[in-house]
């Protein structure tokens, strides 16, 4: 038996045009709370009828225009900031629904994801006033100026890691733009979403504007993908899929913003503070069960402190002990769902068997009855850069720690993957971390530092980890276009 909770779950429905409504179809699909493998609840089950509706709705918002040209810039603003308002005030409902949904630790929900989910609306209700065109000397006897207008409808796709962050940091900033929205939820973890589009209504947002559709990524997300009348669509996922809505979305060539997987490197060099490292290490990789795009899953450590890191390493995972995700005091809960621990036990199976060596770890953990979907943090030592566990994006808590002799070897591994979303580094030597931060082919470079995010700093990948920068002004370009407007003035 599992921490009691006071949140009340209520059967999920589609949100579209204002209105919480039924699937057309009448379908419904469970949602599961991986702690305790039981049905939290049931939830409607969009499809291709129902983003029909959904982005009809938000096309016919979009060119009636109450969010753009009929409501000014500092009243949208004010909504927006009464969203991030709403959302401090029902932190606790909506860390505890998360924790539920997903398997988060609830504290992580309460003290870090919600406010920083209502931090990013506040950021970018600042923004919704200053985004504004220039004017341009050209030849001539002309007057060039452009506009920088909203890009339309936007299909936005989350995943399930970090449901409320993750849409918040597509809705805020495309809000904040003027754009309309259709936002496609993880199917495993579709009611924080759902609680936020009524918040948002609550705050004021014009009905039509935001439109929330949970469904299978087969079929609504690539509903949203294939829709004409979509003018974006902004994805956080696997690699994978991102290559399919790519494919997909050149037959109405959508724009497209990808955030995908990663492999990312954490390097330790000789001279680091190694309890530091060590700390880093674990918040690198076991971070939100290792269900964290920017994971470090592969800990480069220079050869020399190889041993006295790894033994630092063993004994604080020890102490990382799988709990119940609702006690406040868990910071290590469950995988979101079986088959996501099942891909997990693969992966370590594969480690085993390529010859990696397993120092801790492993093994599903018991909490409870017993049924919740726990791992232990897992650690290989002696792994190599060819291996599978140290190349393929493995989403759980499973740290590959792969030696290094010097900065040219601790380069030459860092960026031999296909992946380049985030990066660590820890030392003492000023002049190797920023030469190292300039060698690494991420879109993120922590040093001495790790897995820390800020609404303001621009965040996303290098090579397959997508493109496109979500966060800070970079969200800006994302969600808005220009037109160039010439006066004639002779
Ligand atoms: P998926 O790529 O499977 O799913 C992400 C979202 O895409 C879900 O809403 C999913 O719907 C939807 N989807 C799946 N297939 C399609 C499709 N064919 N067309 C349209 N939409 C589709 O990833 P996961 O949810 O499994 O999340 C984990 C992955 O996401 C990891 O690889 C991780 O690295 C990556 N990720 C990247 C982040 C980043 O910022 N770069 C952040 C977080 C995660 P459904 O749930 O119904 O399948």
């Amino acid at each position: 038996m599992l921490s009691p909770t006071k949140v009340k779950v209520e059967p999920g429905k589609l949100f579209i045009n204002g209105q919480f409504v039924d699937a057309q179809a009448g379908g419904t699909f469970d949602t599961i709370n991986p702690a305790t493998a039981t049905v939290l609840t049931q939830v409607a089950e969009g499809r291709e009828a129902d983003i029909d509706m959904a982005v009809k709705a938000a096309r016919a918002a979009f060119d009636s225009g109450p969010w753009t040209r009929k409501m000014s810039a500092s009243d949208r603003a004010r909504i927006l900031w009464k969203v991030g308002d709403l959302l401090l005030a029902h932190t606790e409902e909506l860390g505890e629904l998360e924790t539920l949904d997903s398997g988060k630790p609830v504290t992580e929900c309460t003290k870090i994801d919600v406010p920083l989910a209502a931090d990013c609306f506040h950021y970018y209700a600042g923004w919704a006033t200053k985004i504004h065109g220039e004017t341009i000397p050209v030849r001539g006897p002309f007057f060039n100026y452009t506009l920088r207008e909203p890009v339309g409808v936007c299909g936005q796709i989350t995943p399930w890691n970090f449901p409320i962050l993750m849409a918040v940091w597509k809705l805020a900033p495309a809000l904040a733009c003027g754009n309309t929205i259709v936002l496609k939820p993880a199917s495993y973890t579709p009611l924080t979403a759902l609680r936020l589009a009524a918040l948002c209504k609550e705050a004021g947002l014009p009905d039509g504007v935001l439109n929330v559709v949970p469904g299978a990524g087969s079929v609504a997300g690539m509903a949203l993908v294939r829709h004409p009348m979509v003018d974006k669509i902004a994805v956080t996922g696997s690699t994978p899929v991102g290559q399919q809505i790519m494919r997909e979305a050149a037959g109405t060539l959508k724009k497209v913003s990808l955030e995908l997987g990663g492999k990312s490197p954490n390097i330790v060099l000789a001279d680091a503070d190694l309890d530091a490292a060590a700390r880093g290490a674990m918040t690198g990789i076991f971070y939100n069960k290792g269900e964290i795009c920017t994971a470090g899953s592969r800990l480069l450590v220079e050869q020399s402190v190889h041993d006295a890191l790894l033994e630092k390493l063993v004994e604080r995972a020890g102490k990382t002990v799988p709990a119940d995700p609702l006690d406040p005091k868990c910071r290590f809960g469950p995988q979101v769902a079986e088959a996501q621990m099942n891909t997990i036990l693969r992966y370590i199976g594969k480690g085993k068997e390529e010859g990696a060596r397993l120092v801790t770890g492993g093994n599903r953990a018991k909490v409870g009855d017993g049924k919740g979907f726990f791992l232990e943090p897992t650690i290989f030592d002696g792994v190599t850069n060819d291996m599978t566990i140290a190349r393929e994006e493995i989403f759980g808590p499973v740290l590959s720690v792969i030696p290094f002799s010097d900065m040219e070897d601790a380069i030459a591994k860092a960026n031999d993957t296909i992946y380049g979303l985030s990066s660590g580094i820890w030392t003492r030597d000023i002049k190797k971390a920023h030469r190292l931060a300039r060698e690494l082919r991420a879109g993120t470079v922590w040093i001495n530092t790790y897995n820390v995010f800020d609404n303001a700093s621009p965040f996303g990948g290098y090579k397959m980890s997508g493109f496109g920068r979500e966060l800070g002004a970079a969200s800006i370009e994302l969600y808005t276009q220009t037109k160039s407007v010439w006066v004639d003035l002779s």
